[in-house]
């Protein structure tokens, strides 16, 4: 099934090439869904940009239903560094390579294995899977695979959101970013994605004053704009909220006494946090948490000049702002005006381009219980635990409808495995066992949850 989603390439954005590619992946899930006798829906935003829903029935008993919530798009895949095609889905030493592997065909081909399961134990008990219910399904499943995930979701699930609010309506939701392995020193650690950070972009206009290259200016936009990018890319102060003190704190439990003080130092703010933690952890792990304990601000976008020997007079900079639970739009852009200071300030003018409030989901109760529990079942030695992520996904837009969204799509890698890097990275893949280990994790917490 992930072979095949691979090899449609649903790349967002859309291009002349491949104008409709999300709605063809979603077509042909609409297919398999059919053969398998159920009734699912595609529909379109825009023509070419398509999502697909299906509902599996439990006996109405068990309160509001569960969604299975994925996206079918992917992000390009320039193909000049990758060692296999990306949309091949090329078979190598255990794994499946292709864009969308792990973000997040991969998710997709596990739920419909789930979703073809529960089918076949409704025929075996002489039922209709698409007007029956399932038989021990006490709440129903909704199957919801969105468009335009990787581009801000207003063609896929913020629509959604509010055209077909019934494909997302849920007592709890399984989406992207957590429930994955990760091996450090030695422990398997499951983290449960259930915050995600906030965002906002803001463009920054800077003034100069145009002139002859021949006689430079202070006020060149282009060096004005140098001074705003330095004083945006310093990181702003450690701040370790809830959910984060809980990562650290259970992450502790789980390690030699030396590890877990550090941890448990980081959790209580220690001033010293960011030495630790480039003590404690690998790189990419150390820069993923960094992340997670403060606003942070990258600008990543700089255009000035138009000549080289012209003085620009104009220069923009857009930065991207990712803000933790408890910063509001207001706040970030303040911090931005106080690093802009009375030197810089009247030079530039800071607007708003895109905000997205930070989300949180109850990181104990019902259904991250049994999401916890599950783990634990079928890898004793895992230790799963709540976590934040740092970036956005169409948790967003369920927010919005009040449904707690949990990033758990299991899989149990490879300790080597560098997973965070192959997110829209090269050679994205996903081996054949950590599906294997996914598929029954996933299944049993849908009927735990819903039985
Ligand atoms: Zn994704």
């Amino acid at each position: 099934m992930l072979r095949e989603l691979i090899r449609i390439p649903s790349v967002n954005p859309p291009s002349i090439e491949s104008p409709d590619g999300e709605t063809r992946v979603a077509r042909h899930i609409a297919g398999r869904l059919e053969e398998l006798g159920l009734d699912p829906e595609v529909i379109e935003s825009v023509p070419g940009r398509g999502s697909v829903h299906a509902r599996l029935r439990g006996d109405g008993t068990g309160g509001d239903p569960l969604l299975l919530l994925s996206h079918l798009d992917v992000v390009p895949a320039p193909p000049d560094r990758w060692s296999h095609d990306p949309f091949a889905a090329d078979i190598a030493d255990g794994y499946v390579y292709g864009r969308g592997a792990v973000d997040m065909k991969g998710m997709v081909a596990l739920e419909m294995g789930v979703v073809a399961r529960l089918v076949a134990e409704a025929r075996a008990a002489g039922r209709d899977p698409a007007s029956d219910p399932i038989p021990g399904l006490r709440r129903d499943v909704l199957f919801t695979c969105t468009a335009d995930e990787e581009a801000g979701a207003f063609a896929g699930a913020m629509w959604i959101a509010q055209d077909r609010p019934d494909w997302l309506r849920a007592a709890g939701a399984l989406n992207e970013c957590g429930g994955v392995s990760t091996t450090v020193a030695g422990r398997r650690l499951y983290p449960i994605g259930v915050a995600e950070k906030g965002y906002g972009a803001y463009r920054i206009s800077v003034r100069g004053t145009w002139g002859h290259g021949s006689m430079p200016r202070e006020d060149n936009a282009a060096v004005l704009a140098a001074r705003v990018i330095e004083r945006l890319a310093v990181q702003g102060p450690l701040r370790v909220t809830p959910v984060m003190a809980r990562f650290l704190v259970s992450a502790a439990d789980a390690f030699p006494d030396d590890v877990g003080a550090g941890l448990r130092r980081i959790a209580a703010g220690d001033p010293e946090s960011d030495r630790l933690i480039e003590a404690l952890c690998d790189p990419m792990h150390a820069r993923t948490l960094r992340a997670l304990l403060r606003d942070t601000l990258s600008p990543d976008v700089v255009h000035a000049g138009v000549k080289y020997n012209v003085i620009p007079g104009d220069a923009v900079v857009e930065v991207d702002c990712r803000v933790l639970p408890g910063t509001t739009e207001e706040q970030m852009r303040a911090d931005i005006e106080a690093r802009l200071g009375p030197d810089l300030g009247p030079a530039c003018t800071v607007e708003l381009m895109v905000f997205a409030s930070p989300v949180e989901a109850p990181a104990e109760g019902d259904l991250y219980d049994v999401m916890a529990d599950t783990l634990r079942d079928h890898d004793p030695e895992g230790v799963p635990l709540p976590v934040m992520v740092p970036f956005a996904t169409d948790a967003k837009h369920t927010a919005v409808l009040g449904v707690p969204t949990y990033g758990f799509s299991p899989l149990r890698l490879d300790p080597e495995e560098r997973f965070l890097d192959r997110f829209h990275g090269v050679d994205e893949r996903v081996s054949l066992d950590a599906l294997r280990f996914g598929l029954p994790v996933l299944y049993d917490v849908v009927r735990r949850f819903c039985g």
